[in-house]
C-alpha cells in the first residue's frame, strides 16, 4: 500500500501533519496483518511492522513492505556478496 492522502507539504505545520489520518495517521496505526511482501512473511514482523518507514517510502513509496531492509538483504546473502572476505 502506498502512502494515502495529499503529499507532506514543507510548510504544513507538524500539528495539522501528525492528525491527519492520511499520513502520520496511517504509521501510527500499522499492524501486522497489513505488512506486503517480504515484511509479511517475516518472523519479526509483529515488532518491527515494517521498520524504517521513511527509508522505505522514500525509495519505493511502499509504506508496507521495506524492500531495503538489512535483515532481509542479509538473508538473502546481498551483504555478503557486497563485501567479501
Ligand atoms: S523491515 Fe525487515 S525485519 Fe522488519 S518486518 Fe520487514 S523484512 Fe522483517
Amino acid at each position: 500500500m502506498r502512502l494515502r492522502g495529499r503529499p507532506p507539504q514543507r510548510d504544513s505545520p507538524l500539528h495539522e501533519l501528525w492528525r491527519d489520518p492520511g499520513t502520520f495517521g496511517q504509521l501510527r496505526g500499522k499492524t501486522a496483518d497489513q505488512l506486503e511482501g517480504g515484511c509479511h512473511t517475516c518472523p519479526m514482523a509483529a515488532t518491527c511492522l515494517a521498520g524504517r518507514t521513511a527509508m522505505a517510502v522514500s525509495s519505493t513509496g511502499l509504506l508496507y513492505d521495506n524492500r531495503h531492509c538489512l535483515r532481509r538483504l542479509e538473508t538473502a546473502g546481498v551483504l555478503a556478496a557486497l563485501a567479501p572476505d
